[in-house]
C-alpha cells in the first residue's frame, strides 16, 4: 500500500469503524483469543487479542536480514549454552549482586557437577527487533535482546526419537492469559500423536520423581520432554520447593526446552558482553562474515561492572538519561528503566557494586507510524505506533550434531509511541503484521 493512500484511509473515520468491527470478528474467527484481566484462569468469558487495525510497513530489506541472521543466533546460543568458562565469567559480577541469576546460575553448576545426561538439546529463541533512520537516511535493524526462554510456537518436538513412549511436559503458571496460543501447541502435538500434560512447579514437587536412572515421571508418566512456560520471573519461585523441582528437572534425562544453560544464555548481561571487542570472534572462530552479520544488528551496550569502564557508563547515563535504557536482569516486561527514572535508580548506586546488577544500552529510536489499535472497551483513535519485530529461530543439537537449525516465524508487535519509555510490551502491545515494501 503506497504511503498516500495508507494516510488517507487512516483519516476516512466511517470506514475505520467499519473495518474495526470486521478485524474484531475476523479476530474471533479464527480464534485469536486471550482471557480477561479479571479472570485469568477461566474460559467462559474471553475477548479478541489486541490487533493493529492494519499492518505495520517494515522495510523487506531489514525483514530478510533478520531471517537471515536467526540461524546464527540460534548458533550463538548453543554454543554459549555449552561454553561453561565463558558464562561463569560473563556473569560473575551479576551473581555477586542478583539473587535470581545466583539461584539459577546455582542450578547451572550443579547440573554440570553430575554431568549431563541428556544429549539432545532443543532450543527455541526469539530474538526482537527495532530498526531505525540514521542520519543517512539508511534505515538499520538493531536487536532489543533474545529470549531463549519460555518462547511461544513450537512443533519441533515431534522430531525428537523416542517420545511416543511418553510425554510432553508444559512446565505452565497458575493463570494463564496466553492459554490460547499454548493450546495451538497443545494442538499440533496431539496431531502428531504426541500426548502432551500441563503441570505446574507445585505439581512437579508433589508428584515428580527421578527414578534409577534420573528419567523424569510425573503422576507415573514419564516426561519426554519439558516446555519451560514459566520459571523466568523471581515470583514464578514460590517456595524453595519450587527451585528443588526445577533442579530436579534439570538433572533429569528430560529434553528440556531451553535447558538451565540456554536460559543463562539469553540473559541480558551475556548480550552485553557480546557486544565487546572479540567476544563473538571466541564463537564463530574464522567467521568473520557471520561476526560482522550478526554485530550488525547489535545495539550499544555497555557494562556497569566496578571499574573505569563502568564508571564512564555510569557518567554517560546521568548526563543524557533519554539516549539510553538500564536493565535489570529480568525478563517478562516491565522492569527497564528509563529517562529520569534512570537519575534516580543509577544516582543511589552509582558507586555501590548494586550497579552491576543492571546493564546499559542504547535506546533504539524506532521510526514512528499511525495506525489504529483495537484492544476490548479502547475506544478508537489514530495513534502514534512504535513497532517490533521478532523473529523465532529453533535448532535441536544431538551431542555434537546440530540436526536442524532453522527461522521458523516472526512476530510483529506495535505499541502507542506513549508507552515508548513504559519498558514492556506486556498490556502495552498489540499483535500485528509486517506490510514489507
Ligand atoms: P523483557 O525481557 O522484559 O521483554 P526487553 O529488553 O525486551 O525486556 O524490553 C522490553 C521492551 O522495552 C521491549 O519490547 C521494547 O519495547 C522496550 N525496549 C527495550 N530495550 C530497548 C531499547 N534499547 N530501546 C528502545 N526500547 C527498548
Ligand atoms: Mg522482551
Amino acid at each position: 500500500m503506497a504511503a498516500g493512500i495508507r494516510n488517507e484511509l487512516l483519516m476516512n473515520t466511517s470506514l475505520i469503524n467499519e473495518l474495526a468491527e470486521v478485524a474484531k470478528d475476523s479476530a474471533l474467527m479464527h480464534g485469536f483469543l486471550v482471557r480477561l484481566n479479571e479472570s485469568l484462569n477461566s474460559s467462559e468469558v474471553v475477548t479478541y487479542a489486541p490487533i493493529t487495525l492494519f499492518p505495520t510497513p517494515v522495510p523487506k530489506s531489514l525483514f530478510l536480514q533478520a531471517m537471515e541472521v536467526q540461524t546464527h543466533y540460534n548458533t550463538l546460543v548453543d554454543k554459549i549454552s555449552q561454553d561453561p568458562d565463558f558464562l561463569q565469567e560473563a556473569l560473575a559480577s551479576t551473581i555477586t549482586v542478583d539473587d535470581f541469576t545466583a539461584r539459577l546460575f546455582k542450578i547451572h553448576q550443579q547440573v554440570l557437577k553430575e554431568g549431563l545426561l541428556q544429549s539432545i538439546v532443543v532450543g527455541l529463541n526469539r530474538s526482537d527487533y527495532m530498526w531505525e533512520q540514521e542520519e543517512n537516511g539508511h534505515t538499520s535493524l538493531k536487536q532489543i535482546e533474545i529470549n531463549t526462554f519460555s518462547v511461544g510456537a513450537g512443533g519441533i518436538a515431534s522430531r525428537i526419537p523416542d517420545v511416543h513412549r511418553a510425554v510432553v511436559m508444559f512446565l505452565v503458571a497458575e493463570n494463564e492469559f496466553n492459554i490460547v496460543d499454548q493450546r495451538i501447541i497443545e494442538k499440533e502435538l496431539w496431531k502428531g500423536n504426541i500426548a502432551t500434560i500441563r503441570k505446574r512447579f507445585e505439581d512437579i514437587s508433589e508428584s515428580g520423581k527421578l527414578d534409577e536412572n534420573k528419567r523424569l515421571f510425573v503422576d507415573h508418566q514419564e516426561v519426554a520432554v519439558v516446555y519451560f512456560r514459566n520459571g523466568y520471573m523471581p515470583h514464578n519461585y514460590r517456595s524453595e520447593k519450587a527451585w528443588e523441582a526445577r533442579l530436579m528437572m534439570e538433572c533429569s534425562l528430560a529434553v528440556k526446552c531451553p535447558d538451565i544453560s540456554t536460559h543463562l544464555a539469553g540473559t541480558k548481561k551475556v548480550q552485553q558482553v557480546l557486544a565487546k571487542p572479540g567476544v563473538l570472534e571466541r564463537f564463530f572462530p574464522n567467521q568473520p562474515q557471520i561476526v560482522e552479520r550478526v554485530r550488525a544488528t547489535f545495539a550499544g551496550l555497555y557494562t556497569l561492572d566496578m571499574g573505569a569502564e563502568g564508571d564512564k557508563a555510569v557518567a554517560m547515563a546521568l548526563a543524557t538519561p533519554d539516549r539510553f535504557v538500564l536493565k535489570p536482569q529480568r525478563e517478562g516486561g516491565g522492569n527497564n528503566i528509563y529517562g529520569q527514572d534512570i537519575r534516580e535508580v543509577l544516582g543511589k548506586v552509582k558507586y555501590s557494586p548494586e550497579r552491576m546488577a543492571y546493564i546499559l544500552m542504547d535506546k533504539i529510536q524506532p521510526v514512528p507510524t499511525q495506525n489504529y489499535l483495537l484492544r476490548r472497551g479502547k475506544p478508537l483513535k489514530l495513534s502514534h505506533c512504535l513497532s517490533e519485530l521478532g523473529f523465532f529461530g529453533t535448532y535441536v543439537r544431538r551431542g555434537k550434531d546440530m540436526v536442524m537449525n532453522d527461522c521458523v516465524g516472526y512476530l510483529m508487535r506495535t505499541k502507542s509511541s506513549e508507552h515508548s519509555d513504559s519498558g514492556s510490551t506486556v498490556g502495552v502491545s498489540f499483535f500485528d503484521n509486517p506490510l514489507l515494501f
